[in-house]
């Protein structure tokens, strides 16, 4: 947005500087009418007119100074926003990181263009002491002080024992869910900070961390060559690699459990911040003095690979012998290329045959499964919904949870959260 409003205001300065008669011209019309308006076209004699014509000066002057202070602000900007796009940012992401720093010769060249309002102070200050906070929150872990669990061919569990920095008891809120941390490897890229979900039981995260991370591009792909062949085939040998994070940023998903009925739609490892959410509720179901009013949580799951279904299971089994486990359901569709014909035994086995969960081998239609769902409730109800997948998923998920709420909102209200993995 700055790069376009930029954009226009130097075509607009490169006009002015160019053809000022054209606004001089512009000027002396709208006097002269003016003053003929005003004193009647008989007493508009022409000494009036031209006293008024010397007093006129341009709305806007463009000299020599502006021009260079703004092209070079200009200048900047471009090289920035083309170093920006997607297709180099992904392929050469230094050449990214180390040129977008030039943000700094931008606010230079603008003070110097336009003076610095009090605004821009603010903001410089805000914004100064946001990188400072997050500087100073960088946590270092060894080798040695991570544990790693391998779920899947393409994805690992890593738990990070907790080291609460001081700055993190002013700056971190509660509820305990709906966070994602930043992971910088400095053997892989000093530069390169990735987001992940904290995925952990409210158990787990007392002591750690917990990240799922599945293998995508380039970045993800090297971190599990590194841990899975370096901490796990060669547990004692490996050279050592480190691994920094920063403190926890909250997603708006975090106060989904403000609705009557939850809906959270998963694909992949969009699965790793549900199982808070889903710990969370049935934890605080299962005490006196319930927190949250949601009735039942319903998950919708897409997944290529069922291996990542023991993680839910792992969450909800605490609660298979009390009635909580009915304010939970699942609903599993598979879309993995390998067919599996036994998908339905394989998923209850996993859930120890529990009727919580429905299985599928083909993808949802969300709108169909919405209507499923919330159709079983009373007119009145806050419908939350909150989707964590491709871009694709929670793009599909949106425009459906915008259909439904159209098409029966003057009976349920649907809220909906959006997490895109990009
Ligand atoms: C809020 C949030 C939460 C997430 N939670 C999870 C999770 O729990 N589990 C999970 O598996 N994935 C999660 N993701 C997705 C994860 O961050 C990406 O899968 C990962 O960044 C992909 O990096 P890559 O290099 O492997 O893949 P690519 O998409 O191929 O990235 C290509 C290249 O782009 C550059 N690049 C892109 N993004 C960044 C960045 N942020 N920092 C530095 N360089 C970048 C790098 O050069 C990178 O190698 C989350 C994403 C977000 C935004």
């Amino acid at each position: 947005m700055f790069a376009f409003w930029s954009f226009i205001h130097s075509i607009e300065a490169f006009f002015i500087y160019y053809y000022p008669n054209a606004v001089y011209l512009n000027s002396i019309k709208y006097s002269h009418n003016k003053v003929k308006v005003a004193l009647g076209e008989s007493k508009a004699n022409n000494s009036v007119l031209e006293t008024n014509l010397q007093i006129q000066t341009p709305i806007f002057k463009a000299d020599n100074y502006m021009l260079v202070t703004g092209i070079l602000a200009m200048a900047l900007c471009t090289i920035v926003l083309i170093t920006s796009l997607p297709i180099i940012r992904k392929k050469y992401y230094e050449v990214f990181y180390y040129i977008h720093h030039l943000f700094i010769g931008i606010v230079i060249a603008t003070i110097l263009h336009a003076g610095i309002p009090k605004f821009r102070i603010v903001a410089i200050i805000i914004y100064c002491l946001h990188k400072l906070i997050n500087i100073i929150s960088i946590k270092k872990y060894s080798n040695k002080e991570i544990y790693i669990r391998r779920i899947s061919e393409n994805s690992i569990m890593l738990q990070l024992p907790r080291k609460k920095k001081t700055v993190e008891k002013y700056t971190q809120f509660n509820p305990e869910f709906g966070k994602y941390i930043f992971l910088c490897c400095p053997q892989i890229s000093k530069f390169q900070w990735h987001a992940f979900d904290l995925s952990g039981t409210k158990s787990d995260n007392i002591n750690y961390d917990t990240l799922i991370i599945s293998t995508k591009g380039r970045w993800t792909n090297k971190l599990h060559q590194m841990l899975v062949k370096e901490k796990l085939l060669r547990p004692n040998g490996s050279p050592g690699f480190t691994l920094l994070t920063t403190r926890h940023f909250h997603s708006a998903h975090s106060y989904i459990l403000e609705n009557d009925v939850v809906i959270l739609v998963a694909g992949g490892v969009g699965i790793s911040p549900m199982i808070p959410i889903i710990d969370e509720y049935l934890s605080d179901s299962s005490s006196k003095n319930s927190n949250y009013k949601s009735k039942k949580i319903y998950l919708i799951w897409i997944c290529r690979d069922l291996s990542l279904v023991s993680l839910v299971a792992e969450t909800v089994s605490k609660y298979y012998t009390s009635d909580i486990i009915n304010n939970f359901s699942i609903k599993v569709y598979y879309t993995g290329k390998t067919v599996i014909y036994d998908l339905n035994f394989q998923v209850l086995t996993i859930f120890q045959n529990q009727h919580i969960a429905q299985t599928y081998a083909h993808k949802p239609d969300i709108y169909k499964v919405y209507t499923e769902i919330i159709k079983k409730y009373e007119k009145s109800t806050n419908v939350g919904v909150c989707s964590v997948g491709s871009k694709e998923l929670t793009s599909y998920t949106k425009a459906m949870s915008v259909k439904w709420g159209r098409e029966n909102g003057m009976c349920f209200r649907m809220n909906y959260y959006k997490a895109s993995l990009m």
